[in-house]
């Protein structure tokens, strides 16, 4: 194993159990690494901080697979798949959903591997090189872990840029997923496309918010603004909602929310499709005098790199402000932030300031963030990166 050595002083955040080595904490690197090759991490006194990934061309070298000295290989891989996905069996209840994260990447010391069950097919995306590096290791352990039909590849992802990967997608055992994979969650039945959805398909990050959405959406007015293929809409049109308004800028995520709406209801006329731009139809919306009683804001990500945070902050603003203006009196907004960049205060702060010059006052009823399924590692606050509030005008 090839070892690196830390400069001085740089060893804390290793010795604080965060899983990165920045390019510039690295003092010495002893031989010649492979890409995703292991190496041992030592502090500048020789003391062993535990072993890594290496991957020489992004600005994050080394992700730790483990906190000691240990060998990594299939053994390893397969004890900490097994771990993962051990730990969703009792993460949700029966009935909830046939579709979850069984493994997400660092918060189940698994970095740069993302594995999402849809029914019978898991859909993997690799984002490392350490990831690509045991790759055959962890389609070979999830086949004896997860009976299914098929294990499919979804690494058409822009991080892997960084790493120096190419874009990957494709059958990576059994047969290949059908045009579409159908799911149920809440109750609510969801027509999937794993092999060019968004993500892996589907956002699985927003299954408990939906939830709450829909304990709360009956007889209302619904504006459903980036609404995908029909999520938070489908679940406010299940519990009863008056009427649902989806916008999305996407015809084919229109496309399926149209088909998830037939779905899951007989009153699909209650439902309405907009194609077009959400802070244009906002305007529109406003200048029409329109309103509702529960608006949901999820959209994109605004920021991926702390360079966008000014801008992607006005973004936030501007929807957030129309948003409140859009609301009866009494009318529920639950507004999101999918930045990893945008911590949860500055979240807070940009829909406060919203508030300020729409001059509405609100109260928060929830914080919210991704589902328990997408966890958080305890020394890595990266990985909370979805952030919400539920709040009532
Ligand atoms: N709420 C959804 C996920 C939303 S993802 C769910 O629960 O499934 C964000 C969506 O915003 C995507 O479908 C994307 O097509 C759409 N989008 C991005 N920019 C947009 C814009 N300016 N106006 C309207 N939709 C936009």
């Amino acid at each position: 194993m090839k070892t690196v050595t830390l400069h001085p002083k740089r060893e804390f955040s290793l010795q604080r159990r965060h899983p990165w080595v920045f390019s510039g904490a690295i003092a010495h690197i002893d031989g010649d690494p492979q890409k995703g090759g292991t190496v041992r991490v030592l502090s500048s006194d020789g003391t062993v901080l535990g072993v890594g990934a290496f991957s020489p061309e992004s600005q994050i070298r080394i992700r730790m697979w483990c906190f000691e000295e240990r060998e990594i290989n299939a053994a390893f891989i397969a004890e900490r798949l097994g771990a993962a996905i051990g730990g969703r069996a009792t993460l949700l209840g029966e009935n909830v959903t046939n579709a979850y994260r069984l493994v997400n990447a660092e918060a189940d010391g698994l970095p740069g591997l993302v594995v999402d069950r849809y029914g019978d097919w898991l859909v993997c995306q690799f984002t490392t090189v350490g990831a690509e590096r045991w790759k055959a290791e962890i389609v070979e352990a999830l086949r004896a872990l997860v009976p299914c039909e098929g294990i499919y590849e979804r690494s058409d992802i822009d991080v892997r840029e960084h790493e120096g990967l190419p874009p990957s997608t494709g059958v990576l055992a059994g047969g290949p997923p059908p045009d579409r994979v159908e799911i149920v969650e809440h109750g609510c039945r969801y027509r999937v496309d794993v092999r060019e959805g968004h993500k892996t398909g589907f956002y699985l990050d927003q299954r408990d918010n939906r939830a709450l959405v829909k304990r709360f959406a009956n007889g209302c007015d619904v504006l459903n603004a980036f609404s995908y293929t029909g999520g938070f809409g489908i679940a406010a049109v299940a519990a009863g909602a008056a009427s649902v308004t989806h916008v999305d800028i996407s015809e084919p995520a229109l496309a399926l929310a149209r088909e998830n709406t037939t779905l899951n209801t007989c009153h699909a006329e209650a439902s309405t499709f907009i194609q077009g731009n959400v802070f244009e139809v906002l305007r529109t919306f406003r200048d029409a005098g329109r309103s509702f009683d529960l608006i949901v804001l999820d959209p994109p990500k605004f920021a991926d790199s702390r360079g966008s945070l000014m801008k992607a902050t006005r973004g936030y603003k501007d929807i957030n402000l129309l948003g409140m203006k859009l609301l009866r009196p009494g009318g529920l907004l639950a507004t999101f932030s999918c930045s990893g960049v945008m911590t949860a205060e500055m979240f807070h702060k940009v829909v406060s300031d919203a508030a300020v010059d729409a001059k509405r006052d609100l109260q928060i009823i929830k914080r919210l963030q991704q589902s328990e399924d997408h966890p958080e590692g305890l020394c890595f606050a990266e990985g909370l990166y979805l952030k919400g509030l539920f709040c009532r005008l």
